[in-house]
């Protein structure tokens, strides 16, 4: 029990020989591996890479905390072994040409003699892992819900700005683009909606497959930026959604509707405006400081 009070890179190592003592002994020796506590991950429990001639196995660093079962520890440490002994990330020949495809992993366990310790640590983490990280990790996701919060706000404030167009702007151009492209208001493909983008989304616009909902970057409600480029962005997915119109018909669709000139006008303000425009006037860029 004391070893488990410290729970240190060394003791993780031996944790490691032994397992590949039991139950890897077959398997020939590659790189030379280096077990470490190494990533905070919600999702991530384990990884192992190639690095300057050595086989470095990363286990999450949560697992320290005495909370969490020693069998945890080493079912992730097996699973890297598996994937060690299939030549990722340890300079052997490649057994499969993708590590997890077809459940080799959990076969090569289970051919080992550890279908039982990796199913102890799944039961365990379905249980426990979800409680057990929002108790570990309550102040990064307090700040991340804070920012989150803070940046719609800080959207918020932008988008109700006097002469911004509104998300009811938003909908009667999509509503009348609709209409070009021969679809009524009632059997649009979807709905449109601003997106309070973070700094790193650069986009114009994003399609959300689960709402129905192509979200239109916040920053193109500024009246500066051309009825044109809002056009385009919604002509563009009203061609992608309703089966791939081709783009000639596209094209004429938009000839139809007095819009000839969008695309043009579109892809040259996008070219010329919209990099410095994105850094120069989004509402989150204080946030970033
Ligand atoms: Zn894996």
């Amino acid at each position: 029990m004391l070893e488990a009070d410290c729970r240190d890179d060394d003791w993780l190592a031996r944790r490691l020989q032994e397992l590949r003592a039991t139950y890897f002994a077959d398997v020939p020796p590659g790189y030379p591996i280096v077990a470490q506590f190494g990533i905070q991950a919600r999702y991530r429990f384990g990884s192992i890479m190639a690095r300057e001639g050595k086989s470095l196995i990363r286990v999450n660093t949560l697992f320290t905390d005495p909370f969490v079962p020693v069998f945890v520890i080493d079912a992730t440490l097996a699973h890297e072994l598996v994937h060690y002994a299939h030549g990722f990330g340890s300079g052997l020949p490649r057994r499969h040409a993708n590590p997890h495809r077809g459940g080799v992993v959990d076969r090569e366990l289970a051919r080992r003699g550890l279908k039982e310790l990796t199913e102890q640590a799944d039961a365990w983490r379905r249980e426990h892992w979800e409680a057990f990280y929002a108790r570990r990790c309550a102040r990064k996701l307090a700040r991340q819900s804070a920012l989150a919060d803070a940046a719609g706000r800080l959207w918020e404030q932008w988008l109700c700005r006097p002469g911004y167009r509104t998300v009811d702007h938003l909908r009667a151009r999509l509503v009348r683009l609709g209409a070009c492209f021969g679809l009524p208001a009632d059997r649009l493909p979807f709905d449109v909606a601003w997106l309070h983008a973070s700094l790193r989304q650069k986009g114009l616009s994003y399609w959300f497959r689960r709402e129905k909902t192509v979200r239109v970057h916040g920053l193109i409600a500024d009246p500066r930026v051309p009825d044109a480029v809002l056009d385009f962005e919604l002509a563009y997915w009203l061609a992608c959604l309703t089966g791939g119109t081709s783009w000639p018909k596209w094209q004429r669709a938009l000839q139809q509707a007095g819009l000839q000139n969008t695309a043009e006008v579109a892809l040259r303000w996008r070219g010329r405006y919209w990099k410095r425009f994105c850094v120069q006037d989004h509402p989150l860029r204080s946030q970033a400081g």
